[in-house]
């Protein structure tokens, strides 16, 4: 078993489940306030943060009072600041032995989806390894951190590259790690008692902020069999809402009918709307997407509908914003005589990224991993959310996607070593 594969079943055996995505807000999770057995990235953090500072590393964490916290402060009734506890990003870094010149980031995610208590126990078969986060994205995870430890203890490490292993929260649901990263918010990195060496002080604290705002690179991890992704569609939810005048249904021409105006609006989105779109071709992307997602109206039968909902998940293309795309379908909806009130429903914007794939240490790193030609993959992830904040951002990591969020989620092993060899060999390459 090597280091990579060992250090990936461990962190299956970890449970660090998204909180959004574990049952909460009961009675019994009102009454009590446990948290979830499973739910949190915390124990990994802890973990990695072990493993990195026996490696050599500085260690220290990120409190995130980003999304997530508010957001589950509002679900739990608990506006305490202890309902914060366990937002925290793990930030590990390998500084050169000259003067910082460039900053590498390492940025995989450290949630995962949901899953029953048996896929946390890693299995081996057939030369892969099956558990929850597996591909999505300890795999990654596990590969990154397993490189910059080997790196530390080699004497070809980088002489004024700076590379950071940060270990972002909640990228599952409202990506609160990295939108805290790029904001910089920094309000008092906590260090763990766990690691005996002098707590950090407030200059070289300062620096390391400053180095995570201005990275020249980020690779978030995720499964993209290894291929360098410089291109991803950002994903918008939409909520329209129809009103009509409730009657009757005895006399259903005394009432308007908010679910017969909404049925035409949902039958033009899934057909004259589609088709609109896959008129614009993005060469990475392909074409924009819809897809009517949920709906809901009216109360019993024999009562002419007031109001009908739907849900509509539109994922865009570089180029588009989500205001933008909010005005087209409203002028699509005018112009056929429809009207529907449109809200954005998303948490926080989830945009499409694009870097430009010609950037000098993109292109190294396209050329380390052997690629002539950038990717673009249709998922959204942290990516764009750096990429936004002002660091070039390109997605890598071990797996497919294709197993991602599945039941039966796992990655193949030689594709996990082979992923930790080219992030190494990439590393090693940097001046
Ligand atoms: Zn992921």
């Amino acid at each position: 078993m090597t280091r990579t594969e060992k250090l990936l079943a461990e962190l299956i055996a970890l449970p660090s489940v998204n909180p959004a995505f574990v049952p909460s807000g009961g009675t019994s999770a009102r009454q009590t306030r446990q948290p979830h057995p499973f739910a949190g990235e915390q124990r990994v953090a802890d973990f990695c943060a072990a493993v990195a500072a026996r490696a050599g590393l500085e260690v220290e964490f990120q409190p995130v009072f980003g999304v997530r916290g508010h957001v589950r402060a509002l679900e739990s009734g608990d506006m305490s600041p202890q309902s914060q506890i366990g937002c925290r990003n793990l930030i590990a870094r390998l500084l050169p032995r000259n003067n910082v010149r460039q900053t590498i980031l390492l940025a995989p995610h450290l949630d995962t989806v949901g899953a029953d208590g048996t896929k946390f126990i890693p299995q081996r078969k057939n030369g892969r390894l099956y558990g929850r986060g597996a591909c999505d994205t300890k795999g990654s995870v596990a590969a990154m951190l397993s490189a910059l430890c080997e790196l530390a203890n080699t004497k070809s490490r980088p002489l004024e590259t700076e590379i950071i292993f940060a270990g972002l929260i909640d990228e599952e649901h409202a990506q609160a790690g990295s939108r805290a990263l790029v904001k910089g918010l920094f309000t008092g990195s906590v260090r763990s008692s766990a690691f005996r060496r002098p707590a950090m002080d407030v200059d070289r604290s300062n620096r390391l902020k400053a180095g995570l705002q201005t990275a020249d690179l980020a690779i978030v991890g995720e499964p993209t069999r290894l291929q360098v992704v410089t291109a991803h569609k950002g994903s918008l939810w939409l909520e329209l809402e129809t009103r009509g005048v409730a009657a009757h249904g005895a006399m259903p021409q005394l009432g308007k009918n908010a679910i017969h105006e909404m049925a035409r609006i949902v039958d033009l989105l899934e057909t004259d709307y589609a088709a609109q779109l896959r008129k614009r071709k993005h060469p990475l992307l392909g074409t924009a997407t819809v897809n009517v997602g949920t709906i809901a109206g009216g109360v019993q039968p024999n009562i002419v509908p007031d109001c009908c909902k739907i849900s509509v998940d539109r994922r865009t293309l570089p180029g588009e914003t989500d205001a933008g795309v909010q005005r087209e379908i409203a002028a699509f909806l005018r112009a056929r005589k429809l009207s529907a009130k449109i809200f954005n429903s998303k948490l926080a914007p989830a945009l499409p990224l694009e870097t430009n794939p010609k950037l000098p240490l993109v292109r190294q790193f396209l050329k380390s991993a052997g690629q002539s030609k950038p990717l673009g993959v249709h998922f959204f992830c942290d990516a764009a959310i750096l990429s936004a904040g002002g660091i070039p951002s390109v997605v890598f990591g071990p797996g497919d996607v294709a197993q991602a969020h599945t039941a039966d989620e796992w990655i193949s092993l030689a594709e996990l070593e082979r992923g930790k060899d080219l992030i190494l060999k990439f590393l090693k390459s940097l001046p």
